[in-house]
């Protein structure tokens, strides 16, 4: 799933008073320089729309609107770098190509805005540079396409390997080329490759969830993200649920099935590190671990947020609307904000929890000059009678049951 588009309407909003706290907050493993940078582009089409889905993403109006898009994307991507003084001179450390489908549009094209990204910001070589890919849209060509263009990681949009779901959900693929997607990205060459899947899908009973995970953690992939079901309006899934057509798994089932794919992941070497994802050693997601700590990222494309110099912006979700803003040498940001004060900790916390490292209390204290105990001291007190999370000495974390019931934990922490 794309971590630069979100779904938050366009507007100015302002909260707390007083300075944006400094960041990050939390470590990285391996360490980074403290203004280090991460690179989001958003593809906004895809050749059709999943039944679960509400991103922002569609069909393109004719076969030359992509290309007017990414000569977009390259003009904001070198206005940004001449004109943005927050940018300059920060060392870039990841770039994430998300979507929409990244891959409904040519690999050459999106070969040309990574080296652009390279070149403007200075994204070393080995840096981890992530594109999304729906198998059902990719050959062993594409790959290769897309290998020798730099990219170093792939992220396939599988959910499920249960063919009748998959043609239920709109999905283009089976589970057949699924396999031989994650097969032809070995043989060209990813160092790291990811496949999604989402947990409690309408008919998937107990038994074929549990041999979709098994298949998945036996193949040669170091990355696995387990999504719940959120059924959202505006979504096929939410016409039919308002029509009583929906019949979803009762939430204990959606626990233990959770669960399961846990412990199954676990004995195939994948870790738990973030609420949703699971990675082998040295696969863990580089750029999404900068949404959790609180690195600075500078999103690009219709829909893209950014998050720099504490402020967070972003962009008109209309790939139309944001052509013809950038084309014609106006701004395509939509939306403004600036966290800060009792607001900017909250969001700190709610995402440092989402790790399996929890808050670290320290880095926490140094950002925001509070410790994050006494700062939330009544609600963790709710939270630890609840059984959602543990406190000590070091670090605030969740519990396993907390880890189920994120969203109660979250809104604990809400001002
Ligand atoms: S391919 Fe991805 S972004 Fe496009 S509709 Fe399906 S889930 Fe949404």
């Amino acid at each position: 799933m794309p971590q630069g588009a979100h779904r938050r309407p366009p507007g100015e909003r302002v909260y707390g008073t007083g300075p944006a706290a400094p960041r990050p907050w939390g470590e990285v493993e391996g360490g980074e320089a403290p203004d280090a940078l991460s690179l989001y582009v958003h593809i906004p089409y895809c050749a059709r729309r999943c039944a679960f889905c509400d991103l922002s993403a569609g069909r393109p109006r004719g076969p030359e609107e992509p290309l007017a898009y990414l000569t977009a994307l390259r003009r904001e991507i070198v206005r940004a770098a001449e004109e943005e003084p927050d940018l300059r001179g920060r060392p870039a450390v990841t770039a994430y190509f998300g979507g929409g489908t990244p891959t409904s549009v040519q690999p050459e094209g999106l070969a040309g805005v990574l080296w652009l990204l390279r070149n403007q910001f200075a994204l070393p070589d080995e840096a981890e540079a992530s594109v999304e890919a729906d198998p059902g849209t990719v050959g062993q060509e594409t790959l290769w396409a897309l290998r020798r263009a730099g990219f170093n990681r792939l992220s396939f949009g599988v959910q499920t390997l249960d063919d009748r779901v998959l043609r239920r959900l709109g999905r283009l693929h089976d589970a057949a080329r699924a396999r031989a997607a994650v097969g032809w990205a070995r043989e060209e060459g990813f160092a790291h490759v990811s496949v999604d899947l989402i947990l409690g899908l309408p008919q998937v009973s107990r038994a074929a969830w549990r041999e979709t995970v098994a298949e998945v953690a036996s193949w040669p992939v170091d990355h696995v993200s387990v999504y719940a079901l959120q059924v959202e309006e505006g979504t096929a899934f939410g016409r039919r649920q308002r029509a009583g057509l929906l019949s979803l798994p009762p939430d204990e089932l959606v626990v233990e099935m959770g669960d399961e794919a846990e412990a199954v992941l676990a004995a195939a070497g994948f870790e738990r590190y973030e609420l949703a994802s699971y990675a082998r050693p040295g696969g863990r997601c580089l750029h999404n671990e900068g949404y959790w700590t609180g690195r600075a990222y500078r999103g690009f494309g219709a829909g893209a947020h950014s998050y720099v110099g504490g402020e967070r912006r972003w962009n008109t979700r209309s790939p139309r609307r944001y052509i013809a803003a950038v084309v014609g040498g106006a701004s395509p940001v939509a939306g403004r904000e600036r966290l800060a004060g009792e607001a900017a900790r909250a969001e700190a916390a709610m995402l440092a929890l989402r790790r399996d490292r929890g808050i670290e209390r320290a880095a926490f204290a140094r950002a925001f000059g509070v410790d994050p105990a006494a700062a939330f001291a009544p609600a963790w007190e709710r939270l630890q009678e609840a059984g959602l999370v543990t406190v000590d000495g070091e670090r605030i974390a969740l519990s396993g049951r907390g880890r189920w019931l994120y969203n109660r934990v979250a809104s604990a922490l809400l001002p």
